[in-house]
């Protein structure tokens, strides 16, 4: 393994016990990112594109099979130490944006800072600012989420994926609620950004185009990789 693999995933399994029995919904995957690559997952619906992505940013821990994030191997850690390799290396955009509907945009751009050790300062927050800005919600951010629209909604739960400068970035579906011109606004700013930073980049999606805009696409099947090839 050169040094430069900034995800590893080997031969990752997970099962979940169900009412019904256990039921095994990825089959040993296997794939490696380099620092600044980016890579689509696609696949059916149901076809475990978010639970693989929750596993490679160590919000849930595979069955069998290992993940390496960041020079670190996430099997066998405490929920504690993953949530510190989470909030030093990781911004994640989930499919239902996960905003808290009690803080404004701009306070829960700065949620993952307040979690860390070192906590918010003036700098922190003029980044949030700046990241607000940057998404076009700089009028909007002392605005609760429900005073916002869906697409707005998603674009400050970018600006928060951000604010820890993440050395990956990793989105569900980051255009899926959006109509086809704030799709195009969230891609180029997606991409912006990634470019600007030199964020790594994984994007589970349906959208082609964004799929195409992207290094490399990882094809899913009912919990199996069925292709993976360059763009
Ligand atoms: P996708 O994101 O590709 O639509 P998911 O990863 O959400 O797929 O789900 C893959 C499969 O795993 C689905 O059949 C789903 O019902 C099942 N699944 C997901 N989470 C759980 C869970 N906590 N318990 C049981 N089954 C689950
Ligand atoms: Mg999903």
């Amino acid at each position: 393994m050169t040094d430069d693999i900034l995800l590893q995933v080997e031969r990752v399994t997970k099962t979940y016990g169900t009412a019904a029995g256990a039921l095994t919904v990825l089959h040993e995957v296997s794939f490696a990112l380099r620092t600044g690559e980016s890579c689509a997952i696609v696949g059916p619906s149901g076809s475990g594109k978010t639970t693989l992505l929750g596993l490679c940013a160590g919000l849930d821990e595979p069955t069998t099979g290992t993940v390496r994030l960041a020079g670190r191997e996430l099997h066998g850690l405490t929920e504690d130490d993953r949530a510190r390799i989470r909030n030093e290396a990781v911004g994640f955009v989930f499919q239902n944006f996960q905003l808290i509907p009690t803080l404004t945009a701009f306070e829960n751009v700065l949620i993952p800072l307040e979690l860390g050790a070192a906590g918010a300062n003036g700098q922190s927050e003029a980044l949030a600012r700046d990241l607000l800005d940057r998404v076009g919600l700089g009028a909007r951010q002392h605005h609760y989420p429900l005073q916002l629209s869906g697409g707005e909604q998603q674009r400050v739960a970018l600006a928060r994926a951000f604010i820890n400068r993440p050395r990956i970035l990793f989105c569900d579906e980051p255009t899926g609620n959006l109509d086809g011109d704030t799709a195009g606004a969230m891609t180029e700013l997606i991409f912006g950004l990634n470019r600007e930073r030199g964020t790594t980049l994984v994007l589970v999606t349906h959208d082609l185009e964004l799929a195409r805009r992207t290094g490399r696409i990882l094809r899913l099947r009912n919990g199996a990789v069925t292709a993976d090839e360059c763009t």
